[in-house]
């Protein structure tokens, strides 16, 4: 018997087993918590992990994230021959790509200042710059970084994109490794994270890495709380070192009452909506790894476990 358990959102895996019971028909899918025979379960969709829920599956093969990332689930937890494949699907990449370009445009048109300016009541036109003398910086040249370049390239920016490995991405100029990197950051009005959160990149959004941009760079976080170091950002922002940020993700979710971030002028936070899972597009994602699994084929989205994305 092959299974496959939904875990989290009931809504979501309601109409999820209704899609796979109409495209995969006599495919076995169960919401939690009618998991049935435990043994059944093969494979497992869920956003986090508990070490009762890892126990309890003893046939598990696939665990399926519900997020693009997986540094939310503990994988500690699982045993080391379960694949574990991250969700890659146009809902979250689409949702994504907007919310990088209505961030950088918002920075690049001096948004947050004339919105201070209306609220003191000043009347005060700046110098209007083109997209094509600002620099926008990509960190993280994956699925996500990819569409944002996808998306700022055509308004005119100039792009730059670093990632660990050297690449070509069409629409930037792309530095990789660490030797490149201070050549990358010194060149950046506004830089975007979207690097996967692992022991390399924990920390990487601190007050070195604001001290080599330009003075008066903007920061975009929508990778993961843990890349940015909270203090140093409030540091560099009171400086001048840094103009603006916007944050999307903070460790932890939500941030705890009365955190300075809620209060910061120059901090524009959201709580985690930068780039959205939705259920009606990633259920095709989901399928179509199925019927490649079914397939003996290779599956969008398996992380090398071993490195951590
Ligand atoms: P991905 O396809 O796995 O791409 C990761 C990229 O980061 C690759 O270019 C990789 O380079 C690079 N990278 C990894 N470690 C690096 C290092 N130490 N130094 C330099 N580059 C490194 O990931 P993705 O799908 O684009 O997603 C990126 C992240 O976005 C996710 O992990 C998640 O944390 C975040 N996210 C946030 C939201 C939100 O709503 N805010 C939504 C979805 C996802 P190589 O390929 O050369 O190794």
């Amino acid at each position: 018997m092959t299974a496959i358990l939904h875990t989290g959102d009931a809504e979501r895996g309601a109409l999820w087993q209704e899609i796979v019971a109409r495209e995969m028909p006599g495919t076995d899918f169960r919401c939690w918590p009618d998991v049935g025979d435990p043994a059944d379960i093969r494979y497992l969709i869920a956003w986090t992990l508990t070490p009762e829920l890892v126990a309890s599956l003893p046939n598990l093969e696939i665990l399926f994230s519900i997020g693009a990332g997986v540094d939310q689930l503990d994988l500690s937890l699982l045993p080391p021959h379960v694949r574990v494949v991250r969700m890659i699907e146009s809902g979250i990449t689409n949702t994504m790509a907007e919310f990088v370009a209505m961030a950088a445009l918002s920075l690049h048109r001096d948004l947050p200042f004339y919105i201070a300016s209306q609220r003191a009541g000043r009347w005060d036109p700046q110098d209007v710059l083109l997209c094509s003398e600002r620099t926008v910086g990509v960190m993280g040249l994956g699925e996500l970084g990819r569409a944002s370049i996808a998306r700022l390239s055509p308004l005119g920016f100039r792009v730059l994109g670093w990632s660990r490995s050297r690449v070509e991405v069409p629409g930037a100029t792309c530095f990789a490794g660490q030797d490149e990197f201070d050549a990358f950051l010194g060149q950046v009005d506004i830089l975007v994270c979207l690097l996967p959160l692992t022991d390399d990149t924990r920390g990487i959004l601190c007050r070195d890495l604001f001290a080599k941009m330009p003075r008066g760079a903007s920061l975009i976080n929508v990778a993961r709380g843990g890349h940015l170091v909270q203090d140093d950002l409030l540091t560099a922002l009171d400086s001048g070192q840094l103009l603006y940020a916007f944050v999307d993700v903070t460790d932890p979710e939500p941030l705890p009452d009365a955190h300075p971030f809620y209060g910061h002028p120059a901090i524009f936070l959201t709580p985690h909506i930068a780039g959205v899972t939705r259920k009606e597009t990633a259920v095709h994602s989901l399928i179509a790894n199925l019927r490649r699994e079914l397939a003996g084929e290779p599956l969008a989205g398996e992380i090398d476990r071993g490195r951590g994305y």
